[in-house]
């Protein structure tokens, strides 16, 4: 009965050292989830402000006021630079990034 368990758990031990090195835990995967972990983060959203799509973690954050920005794409980023350059550019940057923040 626990062989499938006893399996899970030698493949586990076989990675431990695998696992050191990217410094997780073993059996990651199976949260099977293909969303951005949420711990590999440093914005405050988990949503780009400007499209609503998950954010990449490779683009470059942004700091707004106190808080973080994290967006999808380079084009997105870059968009909402050019937010602040417009009239009342910080509160529609701030209204954007509201929305995304209250989505979840
Ligand atoms: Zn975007």
């Amino acid at each position: 009965m626990t062989h499938r368990r006893r399996l899970l758990l030698s493949a586990c031990a076989a990675g431990l050292g695998m696992g050191l090195l990217l410094g997780g835990a073993c059996s990651r995967e199976e949260s099977g989830s293909s969303d951005v972990p949420a711990e590999a983060l440093s914005s405050v959203n988990d949503k780009c402000p400007m499209c609503k799509k998950a954010v990449n973690v490779d683009v470059a954050t942004q700091m707004f006021d106190e808080s973080e920005v994290g967006f999808c794409s380079d084009e997105c980023s870059g968009q909402w630079s050019r937010l602040e350059d417009r009239r009342f550019g910080h509160d529609v940057q701030q209204s954007f990034l509201d929305a995304v923040l209250s989505d979840n």
